[in-house]
This record gives C-alpha cells, structure tokens and sequence, in this order.
C-alpha cells in the first residue's frame, strides 16, 4: 500500500489496482487500492474528497496499514480485485487544507519560539480550524503572533528547510500534506480564541480559506446596513441607538401596563358590592388574568390585589402570544350568597401556557395548587401562603376550575372521598 501523498502532495490524479471492495450496509462501496493519493481523516484534518472511475469518494479512513475509500453510487461490482482504476483528487478541497495545516506549522512554531507553549490539538474540518496550546496568550500576544505569522508567509520561505529533523518528523504521531514554500499559505488569520483547559483555544484561516470568510462576513455586514439603512461603518452605533430605544420603549410599556392594571383592578373592586373586612378590604377570593406583558407584571398585581381582596388572590399572566385583553374577574366573597360576576373570556378552545401566582397572607393555598397540577398539570411551587409556576389550558376551563376551587367545590369531593375511606 503505496501512500502517494507522503511522495508528492501535489499529486492529483493517479492509477492504482484495486485489492479489495465490498459493499457496506448503507450502499456505498469500501474500497482498498495498492496505492493511492487520497489523504485520510488523520490529525484533526478532514480527508479528502474527489473521484474514483467518476464514483465520488465521501470518506478516506486509515484502516489497519492500508486507507479505505468510501465510493457511493457505485456497487463492489465496479470494483473487481486486480482491475484497475483511476483517482481524481478535488484539489481545491485539498490545497486549502495544506494551507491551513502548512498556516498551523507556521504559528505553532512562533508560538512555541516565544512563549514555549506546545500545540496540544488540531482540527482542521472543512467548516472550522482550531490549535489548542498549553498556556494562555493574551490579546496583544495573538495580535504579535499574527503579524508574524504573516511576516513569515511574505518571506516565501521554503517550508521543508523550517522543519523538524527527519527523526524527528518520524516520531510525529501523524503526518500530513503541506505546501512547498509558505508564500502558499497565502495569509494567516485569527478569527478567535477563548480559555480551554487551562491554555488557550485560537480560530484561524489561512488562504482561500481566509478570503471565503472575509467575503462571507462581507456579506452578512451590507445584509445588516442594507436592513439598517446605514453604512457599515456605522453599523455599530445604529445597534447601539437601536438598543437604548427598545430600552426606552420597553419601560414606557411596562409604565402603561401598570396604570392599565392599576385602573382596571381599582375599577373590579368598586363594582364589587361584598362585604368587607375591618381593613376594608373585600371578604373574598379574586382570580385576575392579566394581559400579555412583562413577567414583573404578576407581582406587580397580585400586590395591588392583596390591598384590595382579603381571600385568597391568584393573578394569571400569558407566557405565549396572542392572548386577548386583561380580564378581571371576582370570585365568590365568603359569606357572600351573590353570584359572582360573569367570566368573559374570548372563545378559544386553543390550549394557552400562563404563569400563575397564588397568595394568601397568612393562608394557605395549597389545595389551589394541588387542584392545578392534577387538572392542568401546573408545575412550580412554593410556601403554602404562596405558590407560583406555569400551566396550561384552555383559558375558559381554567377559569372556571379557579371559580369552583373558591366555591370549594373540589374540596368537598375530596373530603368525602377521604370520609369513607378512613370511615370503612
Ligand atoms: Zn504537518
């Protein structure tokens, strides 16, 4: 098994015999050749792609001392043992991946040169390329290393001469295809870097490589200042702008929903004729479905409800879109005969998620609760004064659930049950 690329790495088409094919589970054909020019997956770099008798080569793995090539479209009968075949190698996929490993060899040197850092990973796929180090660098060390880096690339120096000795190199745990002179490289580029186990983690681009993400940036900024309407060197002050506006906006929001809240509950108590207790609060329980808005909103109202109600006080708040207006809606007041106001909810028979809060000073609203998480499957928890999570239902059914909870409708079916449990 002749390893081509080892020889000449700018080899891109050759002749081979085939010594073994067989046809995998998934319907490709794995193949094994006296030699070949494809590059196997190997040191964190993608392998590489190309053809084989017009049948595309998806995979190149090393296998025991030969290389596997996966051929799909084809079946092991393209492939008879002793015929022979010829290799194409898609040499734009492989050019930029001695870029990018040749690149790696020129930083990792001057990395290891000046902060004597070693490159303990590598991985070179065809969407990301990273180099793990032994040590942190900082901003201004990767800005130098950078700059050198590219310094060494504008010298063209041949890259055979800056290698390791050829013992060395033999003791290298994989080996693979570079480019002659490192003018080749073409350019060298961080693109990031973060913290990885306790050294550093650097992106990079080399080459064609380089040029493809710069264009693709290119692109994503003038779809930006197209959007924005500004150049894009001004992009950063409009996102800005843009931001202390939504700021602006999203506090004038929440300031209108507290006085619409604020209005509407005031407005429920003083229609509400039931009695009331020495602090004049009314003597009853109160469910309030709030209109759709800040998540701080649920507090805000069940505070001002504690001031206006003596029962027990659960506010309800959408956690989806597309809910309808705040509704207020007074429950029973304990030693109250009236009926109590009519729930007007929008017809829907779409299931709603809300986020619920439940309180009673002093109370205990933990049959609520319970009832809840049974009918509705309401998760969250809490102090038996205080209970509060999410659940979800049809708006109209859990309303109705809430009225008969306060009409202690479901207490006395589970009192009963209980009786003649423990009474048999
Ligand atoms: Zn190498």
């Amino acid at each position: 098994m002749v390893k081509l690329y080892d020889e000449d790495a700018y080899l891109t088409s050759f002749d081979a015999v085939v010594t073994g094919a067989e046809t995998a589970s998934d319907g490709t054909v794995l193949l094994a050749l006296d030699r070949t020019a494809f590059f196997p997956e190997e040191g964190g770099q993608s392998p590489d792609r190309g053809t084989i008798e017009d049948f595309e080569v998806t995979d190149v793995q090393i296998a025991g001392d030969g290389i596997c090539h996966t051929v799909s479209g084809a079946t092991a009968e393209h492939f008879p043992v002793g015929a022979k075949v010829h290799g194409e190698i898609d040499w734009e996929h492989r050019f930029r991946n001695m870029q990018m490993h040749t690149g790696e060899h020129i930083f990792s040197g001057l990395v290891n040169r000046t902060c004597g850092y070693d490159n303990v990973g590598f991985h070179l796929s065809d969407r990301t390329a990273t180099m793990d180090y032994n040590g942190k660098l900082t901003e201004a060390q990767i800005h130098e290393l950078e700059m050198a880096a590219n310094r060494a690339i504008a010298d063209n120096r041949s890259v055979t001469a800056r290698y390791p000795e050829a013992a060395e190199l033999a003791n290298l745990s994989y080996r693979s295809t570079h480019v002659r002179r490192t003018g080749e490289v073409g350019g060298f580029k961080i693109i990031g870097w973060e913290n990885y186990k306790g050294g550093v983690r650097v992106s990079f681009r080399c080459g064609l490589r380089a040029v493809e993400d710069y264009e693709e940036r290119l692109r994503l900024l003038g779809e930006l200042s197209r959007i924005l309407s500004v150049k894009t060197e001004d992009l950063a002050d409009a996102v800005a702008k843009l931001q202390t506006e939504r700021r602006e906006l999203a506090y004038r929001l929440v300031a209108r929903d507290r006085e619409a809240v604020s209005a509407q509950i005031a407005s429920a108590a003083l229609r509400d004729t039931h009695a009331r207790d020495e602090s004049g609060r009314i003597a009853g329980d109160v469910v309030y479905l709030l209109p759709e808005s800040d998540a701080s909103m649920l507090r805000y109202a069940v505070d001002l409800l504690k001031k206006k109600y003596a029962g027990i006080v659960c506010a309800l708040l959408p956690a989806g879109s597309g809910n309808s207006a705040a509704e207020a809606v007074p429950l029973k007041a304990s030693g109250a005969p009236r009926e109590t106001s009519a729930v007007s909810v929008q017809n829907s028979a779409q299931p709603v998620t809300l986020r619920y809060i439940i309180e009673q000073d002093g109370g205990n609203v933990s049959e609520w609760q319970k009832i809840l998480r049974e009918r509705f499957g309401a998760k969250g928890g809490g102090p038996k004064n205080s209970v509060q999570g999410s659940l979800t239902g049809v708006k109209e059914e859990i309303l109705s659930t809430l009225r008969g909870i306060s009409n202690g409708e479901y207490r006395q079916t589970v009192t009963d049950e209980e009786c003649g449990e423990n009474g048999g």
